[in-house]
């Protein structure tokens, strides 16, 4: 599965270490993120992420034409409701796209230590068919 990370600063250490504790999980997958989160994870845990530009230079809207193809599988996306709001309108567009493909989307640790049990136990393979050519 293709699964893109991407934190806003008030939660780039909740990310690493939400990382660090499904290392196991995520090495069998293919990753990629937004610059810096890529890179704080990729320091932390010596997993392998494609790291797109930083949010701030476009990285987020990089990522967001990876979904409008269909060719993100699962997205964890660690946002901070009190930051900046300034690029929330990419960002919202973002979600939106996560909808057009049903796309599942964790915006908060809580969702994500959901899906990240459920791509283990498979409940996720689906995505195997919608989206074959990344296997
Ligand atoms: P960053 O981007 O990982 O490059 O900081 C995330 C964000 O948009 O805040």
């Amino acid at each position: 599965m293709n699964i893109a990370l991407i934190a806003h600063d008030s939660k780039k250490e909740l990310m690493v270490q939400f990382c660090i504790a499904y290392c196991g999980i995520l090495s069998r997958h293919t990753l990629c993120g937004t610059g810096t989160t890529a890179k704080l994870v990729s320091e932390a845990t010596g997993l392998n992420i494609q790291r797109f530009l930083s949010g701030k230079q476009g990285g987020d809207q990089q990522i967001s034409a990876r979904i409008a193809y269909d060719e993100v599988d699962l997205l964890l996306f660690f946002r901070d409701p009190l930051a900046d709001k300034s690029r929330e309108v990419n960002e919202i567009d973002m979600l939106r796209l996560c909808d057009v493909h049903n796309i599942p989307l964790a915006t908060n640790i809580a969702t994500a230590e959901v899906l990240i049990h459920g791509l283990e136990r498979g409940d996720l393979d689906w995505r195997n068919i919608v989206n074959p050519q990344q296997r």
